[in-house]
């Protein structure tokens, strides 16, 4: 299963907002317009082409990315999403992203991301496996265990990146696993991976409840997304004694305001392929599950889903971006006015990259932790992000947003370091 949603629909606009945001925090911050310099372009920006020979003996010549964005904290880290309307800008964008999210949960990396620009949906697994061979022999010589380490995204998975492992461990002729993550655990990858931002993400809800004193304990949540993310997120809630009220997949959700049994759902999900059909609950469509009557909604599928059209109508309490962008900022900008918590993508989703991290420690030192071991560690960097960034927010971005703070506090430890490795001559305060 992918690391992510079923769909995309990133915009143009993406690269634009992130920027003018960056830029905004660090106006606010009062830093030197040299911090917004160092991050405002990717350190470098790789695109090569992947020729790749089709079960019908047919060439195709696919377009590719890495996007390096920042590497102040530590090597360059993100995941490689295989997808037909990923564009450059967009890869630089969610590199940025990265570079943000490794900084606030505090992981010793920057930020990359990077693509393929492909459909593997119409790709059989071998024409997928050459895609996945040919994107680490075009870009091989740009990674490395201590110099960018790719992970899944959308539409990749385990499988990609222990292709990607194997076909780096012969170009470079040792097999260091270290140079990916997210690897199923035969060759290297950590207990909990595939089940880790959802699990950050229920984490995170836990904490935005209990600061905003919602008992957890039969609070209503909305769920959009029941793949990796979002299926296992509602799963786990479910478990935490939420009420999940509703889900949905890309045609469509269910409701029940008496509570859903999730286990049955997407056990139902797994035989049929799809949530219709399911007795005793209400049909609805994606846009009626984001405006269902809930205190925690959790869009963990696709990209600009709560816009400048419907975030009036959302009446959760708090959203928790479990997927990458789903908020566009007129969206934002609403929630805000409304008084809902935003708890941004950059936080809410950071429990990927976070075990991710734990899984290059293991590789380095060639050691493997139990599954308590990986949850502890963890739960315990996801409530402390949680209530670092809130802290920081609540003193210092009054009349903002939780999304403006997370930028501002992850800018404020990439300056700080910047400061110290000699990159701002003039210091990092106007
Ligand atoms: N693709 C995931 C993300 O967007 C995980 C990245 C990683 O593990 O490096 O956070």
């Amino acid at each position: 299963m992918s690391e992510k949603v079923e769909e995309k629909t990133t915009t143009d606009d993406t690269l634009k907002s992130t920027l003018s945001l960056i830029k905004q925090s660090v106006e606010e911050l009062e830093m030197s317009n040299d911090v917004y310099e160092y991050l405002r372009v990717p350190n470098r920006f790789v695109e090569a082409a992947v020729p790749v020979e089709m079960d019908d003996g047919s060439i195709n010549v696919f377009t590719s990315y890495r996007s390096q964005h920042n590497n102040v904290l530590g090597p360059f880290k993100g995941g490689i999403r295989f997808h037909p309307d990923s564009t450059a800008d967009e890869v630089k964008a969610l590199s940025m992203w990265m570079t943000l999210k490794c900084s606030l949960v505090g992981t010793p990396f920057g930020g990359g991301k990077g693509a393929v620009v492909c459909d593997p949906r119409k790709m059989s697994i071998r024409e997928k496996e050459r895609v996945s061979r040919g994107y680490v022999r075009a870009m091989g010589s740009v990674l490395g265990p201590e110099t960018d380490i790719p992970a899944p995204d959308v539409y990749t998975d385990a499988q990609v990146m222990a292709w990607m492992a194997d076909e780096y461990a012969t170009m470079m002729r040792e097999p260091n696993f270290g140079v990916v993550t997210g690897k199923p655990i035969a060759v290297g990858g950590c207990v909990g991976r595939e089940e880790a931002t959802s699990r950050g993400c229920v984490y995170i809800a836990k904490e935005a409840a209990r600061t905003l004193d919602i008992p957890i304990k039969g609070a209503r949540v909305a769920v959009q997304g029941a793949g990796n993310v979002g299926g296992f997120a509602a799963l786990l809630m479910e478990e935490e004694g939420c009420k999940i009220v509703g889900i949905s997949d890309s045609r469509g959700g269910i409701y029940d305001p008496a509570g859903l049994s999730i286990k049955d759902v997407m056990a139902h999900k797994k035989s049929t392929g799809s949530l219709e059909g399911i007795s005793g609950v209400k049909e609805i469509t994606n846009q009626e599950l984001l405006a269902l009557d809930c205190d925690i909604l959790i869009p963990a599928a696709m990209e600009n889903q709560i816009t400048g059209k419907n975030a009036a109508d959302v009446k959760a309490r708090i959203v928790v971006e479990g997927a990458n962008g789903p908020t566009t900022p007129e969206g934002d900008q609403i929630l805000k006015e409304n008084d809902i918590l935003v708890v941004p993508d950059v936080m809410a989703n950071s429990g990927g990259v976070t075990v991710s991290y734990f899984e290059w420690v293991q590789n380095n030192y060639g050691f493997s932790w139990d599954f308590a071991t990986v949850d502890k560690h963890l739960r315990e960097k996801m409530v402390e992000a949680f209530n670092n960034v809130y802290g920081f927010y609540c003193e210092r971005c009054i009349g903002s947003d939780m999304r403006t703070g997370a930028y501002m506090y992850a800018i404020k430890k990439l300056a700080e370091a910047m400061q110290y490795r000699g990159w701002l001559r003039n210091g990092i305060y106007t």
